[in-house]
């Protein structure tokens, strides 16, 4: 196996994964990774169903997005290039629907420090875009990028879905399922209360462990 095919080959792994794991359903969300080496992206295709996906159909593009193999790319593909071009530290790109997190991505509502887990994603909350901005457009990418700033490894888009970055493929899986786990957590908090956020000083406590041991000890 190639290196090439080696990347196309964890876009089809993961894509199941996604799949399996409840973050998409059908054929909605996206995923993708980078070879900043040779400047090489493998993405999923448009419109591709998860559980049928083929190595040889998962599309290889450069940065500029001009395809070199594979079907045609993913209608989102222009948030993960941007996202590529802004973000050095990042080299995989999980985009999701999934429910709870989407439930509060279409009410507008980012989600704070309802958990000690929020601060694994970057920063004090999951911070949630603008303004709504259709799929497929720069527009959209340009607010992804604009909401994930230098810091955030995941955002909400509003009235859509999520996405999660990471410096490789499980990396940022696992990134989209914990931005679900903190929707859903959030979800059920609110539902028969009001949850006890984490102060500003608890969130820094949070980050310190994080930077000294280099990843959450949980
Ligand atoms: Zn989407």
């Amino acid at each position: 196996m190639t290196e090439k095919e080696d990347y196309q080959r964890q876009i089809v792994e993961y894509g199941r994964k996604m799949l399996n794991d409840r973050l998409v359903r059908g054929t909605s969300g996206n995923l993708s990774v980078i070879d900043r080496e040779k400047g090489i992206i493998a993405i999923t295709p448009t419109g591709s169903d998860y559980d049928q996906l083929s190595i040889g159909q998962v599309t290889l593009m450069t940065m500029d997005g001009e395809r070199m193999e594979g079907n045609a790319p993913s209608s989102e593909y222009s948030m993960h290039l941007g996202i590529y071009h802004a973000r050095k530290d990042v080299r995989a790109v999980v985009h999701t629907h999934s429910m709870y997190a989407t439930t509060l991505a279409v009410l507008g509502k980012s989600i704070p420090a309802i958990h000690y887990m929020v601060t694994m994603l970057g920063g004090e909350q999951i911070p949630i875009t603008p303004c709504y901005e259709l799929y497929g457009t720069q527009e959209l990418a340009d607010s992804a990028v604009d909401t994930l700033g230098e810091k955030y490894h995941a955002v909400l888009l509003r009235r859509h879905g999520v996405i999660a970055t990471g410096a490789s493929l499980p990396e940022a899986f696992r990134r989209a399922a914990v931005v679900e786990e903190m929707a859903e957590l959030y979800y059920r908090a609110v539902a028969i209360g009001e949850p006890e956020l984490l102060s500003v000083e608890e969130v820094q406590a949070v980050a310190g462990k994080i930077s000294n041991y280099g990843k959450m000890q949980s």
